[in-house]
């Protein structure tokens, strides 16, 4: 996953978040989080945005905002013989100047607004997709990098698409946009025809989208060299996190003639790139020699059938899980 990196991050006074805790919010105020925006502040309770009607901490926050690039700011923050703020990347931008007042900026460090950052807790950037949780100015970032509720990337391969946005979004931008086939029911049968299998090269892949169970599941088929030996593939994705893709199995099946290859597993989340999972060979993989037997004929032309499934697990949440790739 590519983060956005907005926020101008340097943690070069070795400040170490990790040892910073973070925490959930308290039930009770959960409604108020998820249904104010953090710079209205919240007015009417004991709540970690403070209990006046302007909130100090809502202020604060402004001032942790570097007045030149509207990033939050993090460790050095400095500041120029008058005051002025900006952060450690403005600051080597500005060649030496205050930004705000054009005086010698020096080299001044605000360590009392550094101080106040660290005593500051904020709302996930996401908390308007619904995360609840609330962090140390300083740990806030690094959550919002894994955070659940963070946008999704377009799982289209096949072209740089920098598209981001929930499931509903993706899936009509993946219908509308890049035109790709929907299909309803856990069910499929697919067959993928080439017409000249010698062309490798060129990654040919195919992308098909599955509604069943009230989720989306992203089918991948693709051709690919893998070292000197071309192989297709077809895996399964899940359109959501990978604690959720866990719920749910997929089978693939190919063959022809009295031979079959059958692939069993677990869809892996569209967290996990496209390129990630291939990469990992955590799907059905055919040799191009067994391909052509599939094919049948004169061996010039690619005919596979893909035929699967989708079906839901029996819950339960505390089952190990081991994603190739990650665990060895
Ligand atoms: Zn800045
Ligand atoms: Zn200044
Ligand atoms: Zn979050
Ligand atoms: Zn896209």
């Amino acid at each position: 996953m590519e983060m956005d990196s907005i926020d101008c991050v340097s943690f070069s006074d070795g400040m170490d978040e990790d040892e910073i805790q973070h925490h959930t919010l308290h039930p009770h105020n959960h409604s108020e989080f998820s249904s104010n925006k953090p710079r209205n502040g919240g007015a009417n309770s004991n709540n970690v945005m403070g209990a006046t009607a302007i909130s100090p901490a809502t202020s604060v926050h402004e001032l942790l905002e570097c007045p030149v690039c509207t990033n939050s700011m993090y460790p050095p923050i400095h500041q120029c013989h008058n005051g002025h703020t900006l952060c450690s990347t403005c600051k080597t931008r500005v060649h030496n100047r205050c930004p705000t007042c054009r005086q010698e900026l020096g080299d001044i460090r605000c360590l009392a607004l550094e101080k106040v950052a660290e005593s500051l807790e904020l709302p996930c950037k996401y908390y308007s997709l619904g995360c609840p949780e609330i962090f140390p100015y300083y740990s806030k970032l690094k959550h919002e990098t894994v955070c659940n509720f963070r946008p999704y990337n377009c799982p289209y391969a096949g072209s740089e698409c920098s598209v981001v946005g929930d499931i509903p979004f993706l899936v009509a931008h993946l219908r509308d946009d890049h035109k790709v086939d929907m299909h309803t029911g856990c069910t499929f049968n697919h067959r993928y025809v080439k017409s000249n299998p010698r062309e490798v090269e060129n990654a040919t892949w195919m992308l098909t989208v599955f509604h069943c169970f009230g989720q989306y599941f992203c089918l991948h088929f693709e051709a690919f060299q893998l070292g000197m030996a071309p192989v297709y593939m077809a895996f399964l994705r899940f359109m959501g996190d990978e604690n959720e893709a866990r719920n749910y199995s997929y089978s693939l099946e190919v063959g022809a003639n009295g031979r079959k290859l059958i692939w069993e597993g677990t869809p892996r989340s569209i967290r996990d790139s496209h390129r990630k999972v291939r990469d990992s060979h955590d799907g059905l993989i055919i040799q191009r020699n067994m391909a052509l037997f599939f094919s049948g004929g004169d061996k010039k032309e690619l005919k596979l059938r893909v035929t699967g499934r989708i079906w839901k697990e029996q819950q339960n949440p505390d089952a190990g899980v081991c994603i190739p790739n990650l665990c060895n």
